[in-house]
């Protein structure tokens, strides 16, 4: 078993963890915003080209600015589609009033 090298002073340890960990961060933020502006903007379906409907924003969704879940009535595709601008947001959740009353 070996002994832990002591010449090495215990912030220098604490400081290469805590760079080690920010160039985590920093690789997790970058690769973020490369995947944020991979999404498409628009309204159209990439597979047929039909209208798309945006769904609730639920989830981690909702943590994502001018972003909406969008659902194909022609073909079933969805996926996250971000929107224009002058689009009308998409609906927000609500708590449903079926769940309470039991209907
Ligand atoms: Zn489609």
């Amino acid at each position: 078993m070996l002994a832990p090298d002591r010449r090495v002073p215990h912030y220098a340890r604490v400081i290469a963890v805590l760079v080690l960990l920010g160039l985590v961060a920093l690789r997790l933020l970058i690769l973020g915003g490369v995947a944020f502006l991979l999404i498409p903007a628009g309204r159209r379906c990439p597979a047929c080209g039909g209208e798309t409907i945006a769904l609730e924003r639920a989830g981690w969704v909702r943590m994502l600015p001018g972003v909406a879940r969008r659902w194909c009535m022609h073909c079933g595709w969805s996926w996250l589609r971000k929107q224009k601008a002058g689009e009308p947001l998409a609906p927000v959740p609500r708590p449903s009033m079926e769940r309470h009353v039991g209907i």
